[in-house]
């Protein structure tokens, strides 16, 4: 077990705390500032707690460069508007004599926001100076950026083993859901995998067989697994130097009792971009010149019957192009039927599905969606996050 905010002491108390304020922008305004929302909770309780709080966070890809365009200052703003009572103050550096200074004139349950950390080099290469520089801002560190957790950066990885370091109720909540569904999850246990590449995936299905009784797939990823028994796809988006091991995945589950289930009909096209040509095709009958772009309806029937009577839900891709409305149908309908399932833990695995349910205004039927793409596939695949493990135990 990792050490929670609960554990520490923090009145009077430095806390570099480390979040995850990567917003989307349009022309230096915030789209949406759900990541900022989010982490208010941990914001709150230090406040509570009289902390001195220095909060530091990536954006977007500024690769060691000062780049304005990813600067961190319309989140000042937003914060500030967020947090009214609050004095909250923005260093225009990330690290240095400045930033030092700031943090050293703060008072108890005030804030300081640090420039960009990616504007730094050392950030993503964990440097040794970017990592004293920023453990000298404070005496404990709160890692609460769980998006990130999957990565050696100095500000996940190297200040932890420098300062007193704990987890943010935003980690806390993510490591406990996903720790829930994969060592002890409720019965009959559904993971439903899709998106274009099963190359990116082929750890989350090894792993999965051994814990899950069922696998819905659908997307681009179905189509490797149909040609490995034989199958007709048509013009369809194959792997063909992963049909060996969409075969072998095939045998293992067998083996291992867990049923595999793959589409049976599909709305296909000529290409994505030629929806007026799109048809629905039963599984053998797609012709050679179209593309499974969707799942059909009756591949929406037959995934209902293990979506409706499953206690644990993990959702990994979307079933189709969702972005295009012909082909959206599959990811809406699975969706709705995880949504109306209120009897089942549910979890989306971050990425493209959280995109598609925000889409279709479902996101508040689900248990739990991830915040981080990355880090949540690395659950999925049994993996550990480094920027998790260093953390102190308790
Ligand atoms: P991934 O990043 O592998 O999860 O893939 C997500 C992408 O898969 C989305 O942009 C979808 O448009 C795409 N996708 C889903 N189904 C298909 C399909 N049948 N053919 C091609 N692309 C697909």
């Amino acid at each position: 077990m990792k050490k929670a905010i609960e554990d520490f002491d923090f009145n009077s108390k430095k806390v570099l705390l480390r979040v995850d304020f990567n917003v989307p922008l349009n022309n230096g305004k915030i789209v949406s500032d759900v990541r900022i929302v989010e982490e208010l909770p941990t914001i709150k309780y230090l406040l509570d707690k009289h902390a001195k709080i220095i909060l530091c966070s990536h954006l977007g890809k500024p690769n060691g460069q000062v780049n304005k365009i990813y600067s961190l200052k319309p989140v000042y703003q937003r914060l500030k508007e967020l947090l009214p009572q609050t004095k909250v103050y923005f260093c225009d550096q990330t690290i240095g004599e400045k930033a030092e200074k700031m943090a050293n004139q703060l008072k108890d349950g005030e804030i300081l926001l640090l420039e960009n950390l990616r504007f730094e080099k050392g950030e993503e290469e964990n440097a040794d100076y970017m990592v004293d520089a920023l453990s000298k801002l404070a005496e404990t560190f709160v890692f609460d950026a769980f998006g990130t957790s999957h990565r050696k950066h100095a500000s996940t990885y190297g200040v932890s083993k420098k300062l007193p370091s704990c987890m943010g109720y935003l980690v806390k909540k993510e490591t406990e859901t996903f720790d829930q569904i994969l060592s002890k999850p409720k019965k009959p246990f559904v993971a439903i995998l899709g998106g274009a590449k099963i190359s990116d995936k082929i750890d989350v299905v090894k792993n999965l067989l051994n814990k899950v009784d069922t696998i819905l797939i659908g997307g681009g990823m179905c189509f490797t697994f149909i040609k490995a028994i034989k199958g007709e796809v048509g013009a369809s988006i194959v792997d063909d130097e992963k049909l060996d091991f969409c075969f072998n995945v095939i045998k293992e589950a067998i083996n291992k009792k867990v049923k595999i289930i793959l589409p049976v009909d599909f709305v296909c096209a000529n290409s994505i971009d030629d929806e007026a040509s799109a048809e629905v095709y039963k599984l053998g009958k797609i012709p050679l010149d179209k593309m499974g772009l969707d799942i059909g309806p009756k591949t929406v029937k037959l995934f209902k019957k293990f979506i409706k009577h499953a206690k644990t839900i993990v959702w990994n891709g979307p079933m189709g192009v969702y972005e295009k409305e012909i082909f959206s149908n599959g990811t809406k309908s699975v969706a709705e039927l995880v949504a109306k399932n209120k009897h089942c833990i549910s979890v989306i695995g971050g990425g493209d599905v959280v995109g598609a349910v925000e889409k279709f205004e479902l996101q508040d039927y689900f248990t739990h969606i991830s915040t981080g793409g990355g880090a949540s596939l690395k659950l999925l695949e049994g993996k550990e996050l480094p920027a998790i493990n260093v953390l102190q135990d308790k």
